[in-house]
């Protein structure tokens, strides 16, 4: 099947790219953001490419070509910025992507990544091309750079990328998904490690929704009774808010749960 993404990881081999610092080198950590995605995107059915899967060296030429015959609609190019600055970045090209770098944005803010700008730039003797190669020799295909943070911020980036890097890969799942109206369902962390909701057998009942709804009062589908089984655990499939998890049940099929620390649910990794 065609790929409706490719996924770009800047720079590789030889190539180290600039926005590296004493906690990671910039090639490896886009390698890193770009596999999780890639990952994930196979994970959500959504055909993808990508330009490098290991530390290989790609000239501009050889990585613009792979793009433009991958049959992909859109490319994203993850890297790490240097310079002195903090916060995202998200560039497109004169010729369009736009709306994808603002839906980007968007969700890499809500991931707690401030953004510095949203930018497009031509060369300084030709208006009428990109200044990126990324952009410019990348033919139909829509590419966004993305710049996650400055590895050399005197902000917060540093500890965000080192700390949060999947939760910035992630968010730009989320807002692919969306921008391309593909069902998108959130996972909490990595991607290998299965993650399990338990809820006590000290609880007697407890609330669940239906996937549609807002899980608050009102809303409920049914209810577990923790108490009966001495306590129930779920494997969790996804979190669509904070504290709220998809779970699978017997009687009630996939549904949410209302599970914040305080009342007495706990999550469990196997
Ligand atoms: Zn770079």
């Amino acid at each position: 099947m065609k790929p409706v993404l490719i996924i770009d990881p800047g720079h590789g081999g030889k190539d180290p790219g600039g926005g590296s610092n004493q906690y990671w080198v910039e090639k490896d950590m886009n390698l890193s953001i770009s596999l999780y995605q890639y990952q994930r995107y196979q994970q959500l059915g959504i055909p993808v490419a990508i330009t490098r899967l290991k530390d290989v060296t790609l000239s501009p030429a050889e990585r613009t070509k792979i793009v433009r015959d991958s049959g992909a609609r859109y490319c994203h190019s993850n890297h790490i910025n240097a310079g002195g600055g903090d916060g995202g970045e998200v560039i497109h090209s004169i010729y369009g992507g736009e709306d994808m770098a603002e839906e980007i944005a968007f969700e890499l803010q809500h991931a707690g990544q401030n953004i510095r700008r949203i930018f497009t730039r031509t060369l300084p003797n030709d208006r009428a091309r990109d200044f990126y190669y990324m952009n410019r020799d990348t033919g139909k295909v829509v590419t966004n750079i993305i710049e996650y943070g400055f590895a050399d911020s005197r902000g917060d980036d540093i500890r965000k990328i080192k700390d949060h890097w999947q939760e910035l890969a992630e968010s730009v799942v989320k807002a692919f998904c969306s921008f391309c109206e593909f069902p998108y369902e959130s996972i909490r962390t990595g991607i290998t490690l299965k993650e399990y909701l338990r809820l006590p057998p000290e609880a007697s009942t407890w609330r669940i929704y239906p996937l549609n709804a807002t899980p608050v009062k009102g809303n409920e589908k049914g209810f577990l009774r923790p108490e009966k089984f001495g306590g129930l655990t779920y494997q969790i499939l996804g979190m669509p808010q904070a504290h709220v998890y998809l779970i699978q049940t017997r009687d009630f099929g996939k549904v949410q749960i209302y599970g914040h620390p305080k009342t007495g649910a706990t999550v469990l990794t196997k």
